[in-house]
């Protein structure tokens, strides 16, 4: 075995098929969102960022750094330990008597990603449940997909969002056997919500467990920012609830919610919880601080949601095309990996623009994109330069959009 070559090989084949990951090296301003210094060239460059998951702002929100900067003097850098070994400070009980709240359920576990929640969680219910199927929807995130395969459970995937095709393959499964039905509220690539409401008739028919990942959804969807099970009334008929602390509250880390038998399980269970330092005090602060914050507040939900529509308008009044599910999340499909990236770089060094190309197996070939995630904080001058950048940038490489 040549291990150079081998490695040296699979980077080739990687830059020739112009899906090389190259990391845009940003120092983010706070207090200046959603402006970043890019260092990626050979001086620093102000831009401003169109891709963040930031969705809110909360990264760089007053109240969140307080609260950070507070437990930091109080309890000082890391945790110390796993939850069961020292490492469980009162700001991660905090936390998680907040997550119950938020979702009105019964428990919640704190894990120290999204990531880690998914497959932690999933990996444990399909394999310690006995002669347990897990039904997946094809378009579900890496994590869930790694969780499944690593659980050893029989997994069935079914066509995205397609009520026909899971309930005929339920309909397949013996009645009496366990079943997991596992989903997303809001899929990140496309934008588009799926029918959770129906999905939960499905579990109840056929005595099926929910897992969903609200990732996306949470702290902008529903009137306290719980996500879409909570604007669709369900919170209740959801088994297993996920999301992240990462995304629209701003900081990081990830967690289950649901009731307290099933989160017991998990936490005295799941190998990716136990055997692993838990997250440190601070960033268990600052997520309790974005949440409370948004419980309360909506004006960051309400300004997002106006940017986007705003955005949406400028897009097509320059005639670009783009996904529209009603969503926050706005994909723009290019449909090739080599003009994405190009697209990406020329909007970097001509209009201090941002947005990383999103190319496979992130997405499927023949439908790389510039995902587009606006915030409160994208003011109409951002808007209007955006979508003029991008007609631009489209006309020069000849991308032909995709109606
Ligand atoms: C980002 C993401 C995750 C992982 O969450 P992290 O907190 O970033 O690890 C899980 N599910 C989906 C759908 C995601 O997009």
């Amino acid at each position: 075995m040549n291990y150079n070559d081998f490695f040296n090989d699979n980077l080739n084949s990687l830059k020739s098929e112009g899906r090389y990951r190259v990391f845009a090296d940003l120092e983010k301003l706070a207090g200046d969102f959603p402006k970043a210094l890019n260092y990626s060239d050979s001086k620093a460059k102000e831009v401003i960022v169109w891709c963040s998951n930031d969705y809110l702002g909360m990264g760089q929100n007053r109240i969140v750094l307080d609260a950070m900067i507070e437990a930091i003097e109080k309890a000082g850098a890391g945790s110390g330990g796993t939850r069961n070994i020292s490492g469980t400070n009162h700001y991660h009980i905090l936390l998680e008597r907040e997550i119950c709240y938020l979702h009105q359920r019964e428990a919640a576990l704190l894990f120290n990603s999204g990531y880690l929640a998914n497959q932690a969680t999933l990996s444990t219910l399909g394999k310690k449940i006995p002669g347990c199927t897990i039904f997946s929807d094809e378009k579900n995130h890496a994590s869930m997909i790694l969780g499944i395969k690593n659980s050893g459970a029989k997994k069935v995937i079914f066509k995205h969002n397609c009520m026909k095709d899971l309930e005929n393959k339920l309909k397949k499964a013996d009645k009496s056997d366990a079943k997991i039905i596992a989903f997303e509220s809001l899929y990140s690539m496309d934008g588009d919500f799926s029918p959770v409401r129906e999905i939960v008739n499905l579990a109840k028919k056929y005595n099926a467990l929910t897992y969903l990942d609200e990732v996306h959804a949470v702290g902008i969807y529903g009137s306290r920012g719980s996500g879409v099970a909570e604007q669709e009334n369900i919170m209740n008929d959801i088994d297993i609830l996920q999301g992240t602390l990462a995304k629209a509250f701003g900081v990081m880390g990830g967690y289950i919610t649901g009731k307290k038998n099933i989160v017991d399980f998990i936490r005295s269970n799941a190998s990716g919880f136990i055997f692993t330092t838990s997250i440190p005090p601070c960033l268990a602060a600052g997520a309790y601080a974005a949440i409370r914050h948004l419980k309360f507040s909506s004006t960051e939900r309400k300004k997002l949601l106006s940017v986007v529509t705003s955005l949406k308008k400028n897009l097509r009044k320059a005639g670009i095309n783009f996904l529209d599910h009603g969503s926050h999340i706005i994909p723009v499909i290019v449909g090739d990996a080599k003009l994405c990236t190009q697209a990406s770089k020329l909007l970097l060094d001509n209009y201090a623009i941002y947005v990383q190309p999103i190319n496979y197996p992130t997405v499927p070939v023949g439908t790389e994109r510039l995902r587009l995630s606006a915030s409160p904080l994208h003011s109409d001058e951002m808007i209007s330069k955006l979508a003029r950048a991008l007609k631009e940038v489209f006309n020069e490489l000849n991308i032909k959009l995709a109606a």
